[in-house]
């Protein structure tokens, strides 16, 4: 399916060293792109991009930075670039929780939320926007949630950057589209991963995903995978602007 085919395409996974990030970096390199494997634990960074590579064959690197430190980001990229040229394919994975009652909420909860799951997105997303704006093409996907759209309690700060996370898609959408760029967003529902681990354990809130979702289920990683392949490759060449719920039809329904 050549529409498909990412054979030659550079991306950058940020957040893959585990969780969803590993596994779309792993789509990815199923799709034949080159993969950039990220986060800021050099370690468990190396050893994601090992298990990527011995289980694909695909060509893996590996980025440590910082997310939300400008300079950091600066840094990792002139890196990328150095080895492997400019990044065709920019997926904006990382992500943080902090659950706590809106009313016991703390700033400092609200500054690392909006720092580390909206700003870097702008961040890295204009660092990377830049080089492909030059060449006239690229692919960025963000991350969102469910929560981009619906709110829950407990997660308010969370859910205020992944509304973010949607309006930046779009806006990024309008001023890059001229260049060739689409930016489209992936909202993931409840998956099981390390940032959702106490929730899994959770037996009472296990029953209530199963009850909430159609599908009747947690999401697994490997439901990403279709997702963003699309939204990496030609296949959506004039899809952009996007959100797109892969979420066992939880925002479907109420
Ligand atoms: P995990 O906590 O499992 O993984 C987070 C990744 O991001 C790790 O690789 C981590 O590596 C890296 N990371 C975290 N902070 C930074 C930082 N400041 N700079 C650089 N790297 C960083 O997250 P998930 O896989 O569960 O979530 C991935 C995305 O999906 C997030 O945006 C999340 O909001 C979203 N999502 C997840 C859902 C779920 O059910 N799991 C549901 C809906 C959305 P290191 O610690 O080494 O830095």
């Amino acid at each position: 399916m050549t529409l498909f085919d990412l054979t030659g395409r550079t991306a950058l996974v940020t957040g893959s060293s585990r969780g969803i990030g590993m596994a779309l970096a792993r789509g990815l390199l199923e799709a034949g792109a080159r993969v950039v494997v990220h986060g800021r634990d050099r370690s468990s960074a190396e050893e994601a991009a090992s298990t990527l590579h011995r289980s694909t064959g695909g060509e893996t690197r590996v980025a440590t930075f910082d997310v939300t430190d400008p300079s950091a980001i600066e840094g990792g990229l002139v890196e990328i670039e150095q080895h492997w040229g400019g990044i065709d394919v920019l997926v904006n994975n990382v992500g943080m929780q902090r659950r706590s009652p809106f009313l016991e909420a703390t700033k400092a909860d609200w500054d690392d939320l909006v720092a580390t799951n909206l700003t870097s997105a702008f961040l890295v997303g204009q660092q990377v926007g830049r080089g492909m704006a030059a060449r006239g093409s690229g692919k960025i996907i963000n991350i969102g949630s469910v929560q981009s759209q619906l709110a829950r309690p407990g997660v308010t700060p969370y859910s205020a950057t992944k509304g973010g996370i949607v309006m930046l898609t779009k806006g990024m959408c309008a001023d890059l589209a001229p260049y060739g760029i689409q930016t489209n967003a992936i909202a993931p529902g409840y998956f099981s991963t390390e940032l959702t681990a106490a929730l899994v354990a959770d037996e009472q809130f296990t029953a209530w995903v199963a009850d909430r979702t159609p599908a009747g289920r947690w999401g697994r990683v490997d439901d990403m995978l279709g997702a963003v392949v699309f939204f990496a490759s030609a296949a959506s060449d004039f899809v952009n602007g996007q959100v797109l719920y892969v979420d066992g039809g939880m925002t479907a329904v109420v």
